[in-house]
């Protein structure tokens, strides 16, 4: 058997970091056991899917990394991938549900069903409606046919008392009440079919062998392998993922954070910081390394070890994975990905870093070493770019240098010493050699010279080597 999974965003918002989290647990999956990964856009809902959506989704991922082997816009053999494409084909389905029992034309209009409902409550039992509920009397069900009415296909539910096992790849078995199942809508009034429909159909024809998602589709399942078997099929292997919480244990929502990638990416994380953190979300290498790459991630990756806790979505941690990230890639690379972000902040243009540019990779190498995202690179680089006295200062900086008495007239004499070696167009580190010796001949230590100094160049607390800068 070729392994197939897929991720099936709904493209009703921004690419949500989410989504990106299955979609590396899918294309681990399938890359692990040499099988295909795809990519099916979930647009049922016409009503709130957009194409900006989707294309955002698509861009993002596909920034991450994750590529898809068959999708909406790479095409593959079972397209199309976008499930407004496949209408005619959920149709068919629910036709032949309807033809064999398993599905019904339900005529009950708005106000009926939250009177049947409530007449559960009023009884005591769940407000699942089950078929007995919805059935019309023949005569009526022929009038309201007869003159037109709107109406839904719905699914046939158990009716009695029991419960539906299913076969977690995680969790093992989980057995869920068939009480609260239903009978749910498989074609709504327009013809539009439900997401619980297209999903079945297309991950039965679209060749899906195991369905890796989120923990909130577990209360979904029961209603899908319902599905599977009225249609008489064998349904995918199904794994539930742990969901990713906010701060507050919440699931991870725009109250708790940034939850679009695109917000990531402006706030300038490498992108292979998310993917790893993403992965840490549910999984752990070896329980102790924390950085890794997806190569790493797809050779060691098993199901198994998926844990079932949701996990909390750490800040902090992110941003320190950040900035291990930056510090080690190439330094030309982060200057390419910090270049936007000085630009951005009207430090210099494009062109002007370009000219120089093994000087603005030997400033970024230097000064990397403090920053975590792309996005801080300017506050550490602007004085280079300001002209002399308007240098900003760092308030913590300036509290650094003057702590030492005689600072100015430290500055004073240093500037003195120092004019005619830069003259001479002294290396620096030679320069940084003999101006330690000048402090220790003036009976002074280190930093009385250093703090006042860095501050006065650059207004910053630290950075790249001083004889350098
Ligand atoms: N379109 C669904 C979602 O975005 C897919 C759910 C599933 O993977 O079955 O959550």
């Amino acid at each position: 058997m070729t392994v197939r999974t897929r991720v099936a965003p709904s493209p009703t918002g921004d690419p949500h970091v989410g989504t990106a989290y299955i979609a590396l647990f899918n294309l681990c999956f399938a890359r692990a056991h040499g099988g295909q990964f795809l990519l099916r856009i979930e647009d049922t809902d016409q009503t709130r899917s957009t194409a900006d959506s989707e294309q955002a989704i698509l861009d993002s991922l596909r920034w991450l990394g994750l590529e898809w082997d068959e999708g909406p816009d790479v095409g593959g053999p079972h397209g199309p991938y976008r499930q407004s494409e496949r209408m005619e084909i959920y149709g068919e389905y629910a036709a032949q549900l309807v033809a064999q029992g398993k599905a019904f034309t339900c005529y009950r209009t708005p106000t009926e069903l939250d009177e049947l409902r409530e007449a559960r409550r009023a009884a005591g039992t769940s407000t699942a409606l089950k078929p007995s509920d919805l059935m019309l009397p023949e005569q009526e069900l022929e009038r309201r046919r007869a003159a037109g009415e709107p109406y839904v296909i719905r699914m046939m539910v158990p009716e009695e008392a029991g419960t539906c096992a299913i076969d977690d790849m995680l969790r093992g078995t989980i057995e869920l009440d068939w009480g609260m199942v239903d009978a749910q809508v498989l074609l709504k009034s327009d013809g539009m079919p439900t997401y619980h429909l297209a999903n079945v159909v297309d991950d039965h024809l679209m060749g899906i062998t195991h369905v890796l998602r989120g923990e909130e589709h577990l209360v979904n399942t029961p209603k899908q392998l319902l599905l599977y078997a009225a249609l008489g099929l064998e349904p995918p292997a199904f794994g539930h993922l742990p969901l990713m919480l906010g701060k507050d244990g919440r699931k991870l929502s725009k109250r708790s954070g940034d939850v679009s990638l695109d917000d990531y990416r402006a706030k300038g994380y490498p992108k292979e910081a998310i993917v790893n953190f993403l992965s840490l979300q549910g999984w752990a290498l070896d329980g102790e390394t924390e950085v890794f790459s997806v190569e790493q991630l797809v050779e060691r990756f098993d199901i198994r070890d998926v844990s079932k806790a949701g996990a909390v979505f750490d800040l902090d941690k992110f941003q320190w994975l950040a900035g291990e990230y930056l510090r080690a890639e190439p330094a030309e690379r982060t200057a390419e990905r910090g270049l936007p972000f000085v630009v951005g902040a009207g430090l210099a243009s494009e062109a002007d870093l370009r000219a120089r540019w093994d000087w603005f990779v030997a400033v970024v190498a230097g000064t990397r070493e403090r920053v975590r995202l792309y996005s801080e690179l300017p506050g550490w680089v602007d004085y280079l770019f300001a002209s002399d006295d308007e240098v900003p200062f760092d308030e913590k900086a300036e509290k650094g240098a003057r702590k030492h008495e005689d600072a100015a007239e430290t500055l004073r004499a240093f500037r003195a010493w120092l004019a005619p070696r830069l003259e001479a167009g002294e290396a620096p580190d030679a320069t940084g050699a003999a101006a330690k010796e000048w402090v220790a001949a003036r009976g002074a230590k280190l930093p009385a010279l250093f703090q006042p100094l860095r501050c006065a160049l650059t207004g910053k607390p630290g950075g790249p080597d001083l004889f350098e800068t």
